[in-house]
């Protein structure tokens, strides 16, 4: 017989790192961006809605944050410790930047939604119900024996 607790909130550390790798934060397992930034309507996984989220514009803030002390740190140490020529920084540093700020753009966004699930924010109040993820229901409901998925209907 299938259990129908409401399944726990994801702690806060691990729903940022399950949205920082861009998964579902409440389950781990559905993919959490259907385009490059483009947040899915809901989980497949687990059904948690997703649509609600208002990350708005704190990614591209936090990735400025980050990328800016790695970048700066980078050009102050290799201007202090070696003699790089100018066309070479001025070729290397811009398109380091933009590497780095594209790369780090969808897992920040993705940490944000995972906050925002984590905490409880908008639409993230409500849990979605405990349901089975496809291809799993044999193996969570069928014991050994009589009573296995044929006898649910
Ligand atoms: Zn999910």
């Amino acid at each position: 017989m299938p259990t129908t607790q409401t399944p726990a909130r994801t702690g806060l550390i691990r729903s940022l790192a399950r949205g920082f790798i861009g998964r579902c934060p409440h389950c781990g397992e559905g993919k959490l961006f259907g385009r490059f930034l483009k947040v899915r309507p809901h989980c497949e996984a687990c059904g948690l809605e997703l649509h609600h989220h208002r990350a708005d514009d704190l990614p591209p803030y936090v990735v400025i944050f980050i990328v800016a002390h790695i970048v700066g740190y980078l050009i102050l140490e290799t201007e202090s410790a070696y003699e790089v020529p100018l066309w070479v920084e001025m070729g290397v540093w811009p398109v380091f930047t933009l590497v780095l700020a594209l790369g780090l753009l969808q897992p920040v966004k993705g940490a944000v939604v995972g906050l925002q699930y984590a905490l409880g924010m908008h639409g993230f109040a409500a849990l979605p119900q405990a349901r089975p993820a496809p291809g799993r229901e044999e193996t969570r409901l069928a014991p050994a024996g009589p009573g296995g998925p044929a006898s649910r209907t």
